[in-house]
């Protein structure tokens, strides 16, 4: 936890800046850019501010690094989501090759595969493609505590397209995360190309309110047969059709 009073201080917590930080002295105002260096020390650019030698000191008043704060750090964003992704897509892969590889329900022309990941309400949204599923993953963002989630607690969240359902889990080295399962097993798809457009379909399909009403046609059958029951959830019955076979056969292959 930040002290009182410290609050955006570098305070040597290097692992918490990324190589793009810029820097500002708090005694004198100097901004340390690393896309510039520091031409009076001989520090040439692209040097990150964690990388800069023991010996250095402010420029402009000679402050150690420590009175340095923090004034913008567009990479530690980026960073986050890209290991947060690394560790989802490493921690299924080690499902895969321990206890799923020999499943006959996997599909293994098929492999794990992050796609389309981008922060969503601060968290992070993407799909998840494995040779056994391909499921919508919300990963905690940089804000989010989700050590606590209770395994199996559903959870319904709502996007332009509708609400879909999703399920809490918590792994090792994910830590907790929430899935919604879109197909399951994944026998349809002939390649992981083919799982990787869908998936994305599925990313523009989620933020686009007339893929519901394009696909609620073909899917009457599955919308509840009384007024009351569709007024209770039209939404979620509504949405399911999109959560399954409709990307397949009608925005990608149609
Ligand atoms: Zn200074």
């Amino acid at each position: 936890m930040n002290q009182p009073g410290f609050e955006g201080s570098y305070l040597g917590a290097g692992a918490k800046i990324s190589a793009q930080a810029v820097l500002e002295c708090k005694i004198c105002w100097h901004v340390y850019d690393p896309a510039q260096g520091d031409e009076t020390r001989q520090i040439t650019a692209g040097t990150p501010f964690t990388a800069l030698p023991h010996d250095w000191t402010c420029p402009g008043c000679g402050a150690a690094p420590e009175q340095f704060m923090v004034l913008r750090d567009t990479g530690r964003a980026e960073d986050a989501m890209a290991q947060a992704i690394a560790r989802l897509e490493a921690d299924f892969r080690e499902i895969y090759n321990g206890k799923m590889r020999d499943v006959p329900l996997c599909n293994h022309s098929l492999h794990v595969q992050a796609v389309g990941f981008q922060p969503w309400q601060g968290h992070y949204l993407g799909v998840l493609v494995a040779p056994w599923f391909m499921n919508l993953v919300l990963l905690a963002g940089p804000d989010d505590n989700w050590t606590a989630l209770i395994a199996g607690t559903k959870e319904l969240t709502g996007f332009p397209s509708g609400q879909y359902e999703f399920i809490h889990n918590a792994r090792e080295q994910v830590g907790g995360y929430k899935a919604c399962s879109l197909f399951s097993p994944m026998n349809d798809f002939n390649s992981q190309m083919q799982a990787v457009d869908v998936a994305r379909a599925v990313m523009v399909g989620l933020f686009d309110p007339s893929a519901l009403e394009r696909l609620d046609e073909g899917s009457r059958p599955m919308l509840p047969d009384t007024p009351a029951a569709v007024a209770q959830a039209p939404k979620l019955q509504r949405a399911r059709p999109l959560e399954r076979r409709a990307f397949i056969t009608g925005q990608v292959q149609g």
